[in-house]
């Protein structure tokens, strides 16, 4: 176990010595961690997740409610959960941030790359330009590398910050939204068991005549052997 804990430990350390050759700027560094950490703020899913009663809203409603408006090209709603994930790598709202993440870097190994150099970035495609950007991977001698990641973190931490702000207008109000549609589930809720509770009382009279009487409710036609007698009488 500790071997385990020393090893994780051994490899975070790595890959922040790796992180640090690669982004020398600690800014940009923190800012491009905490993205892929998935720290993007105002998206629905993060406001959803902060709403009181959010966990008593039952799970296709709460689909419903993190749904992303944004739509594909051919004008169709995505219908994705607006979560860090889909804001960052597939929100068509930010396709122009990816858009520029890729440019910045092509930008830069066209300017600063040897003939190699071009010619091992070139043949990736953008997808994997992206994660490269993302994450720790090397592909490049350290000088080109550092300039590369650096217009790419860059990009992502200024076009991040951009998005941020759109949602923060776009989903003003969202967190108490959602609030209040979970209060009023659960007024509707407490009423329905209000009823149910009801219910249950009304279908359990005839049970408790059948049983005899209880809580002071006489059982209907209840006689007893000397009252039949003297009706036989009269
Ligand atoms: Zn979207």
């Amino acid at each position: 176990m500790l071997h385990a804990n020393l090893t994780e430990r051994g490899s975070v350390c790595q890959e922040a010595r790796i992180r640090r050759k690669q982004i020398p700027s600690h800014g940009l560094r923190c800012g491009l961690r905490n993205l892929a950490l998935g720290c993007v703020t105002y998206t629905r899913g993060a406001m959803c997740r902060r709403a009181v009663g959010w966990q008593h809203i039952d799970t296709g409603f709460q689909e419903g409610l993190l749904k992303c408006p944004c739509r594909s090209t051919a004008g169709d709603l995505n219908q994705q959960p607006q979560d860090a994930v889909h804001v960052m790598l597939e929100c068509n709202e930010t396709d122009a941030v990816r858009h520029r993440v890729v440019a910045e870097m092509n930008m830069v190994v066209g300017r600063e790359g040897t003939e190699e150099e071009k010619s091992t970035w070139n043949q990736l495609s953008g997808q994997r330009k992206l994660n490269y950007s993302l994450t720790t991977a090397s592909l490049l001698p350290t000088p080109t590398e550092a300039k590369v990641k650096m217009a790419g973190a860059r990009q992502w931490v200024l076009g991040m910050r951009k998005a941020a702000d759109q949602l923060h207008r776009e989903n003003d109000g969202y967190e108490h939204m959602v609030e209040r549609e979970a209060a009023l589930l659960e007024v509707a809720d407490n009423i329905g068991a209000e009823i149910e509770k009801d219910l249950e009382e009304l279908v359990a009279i005839p049970i408790r005549y059948a049983a005899g009487p209880s809580r002071g409710l006489p059982p209907p036609e209840q006689t007893t052997g000397a009252e039949v007698l003297s009706t036989e009488a009269l």
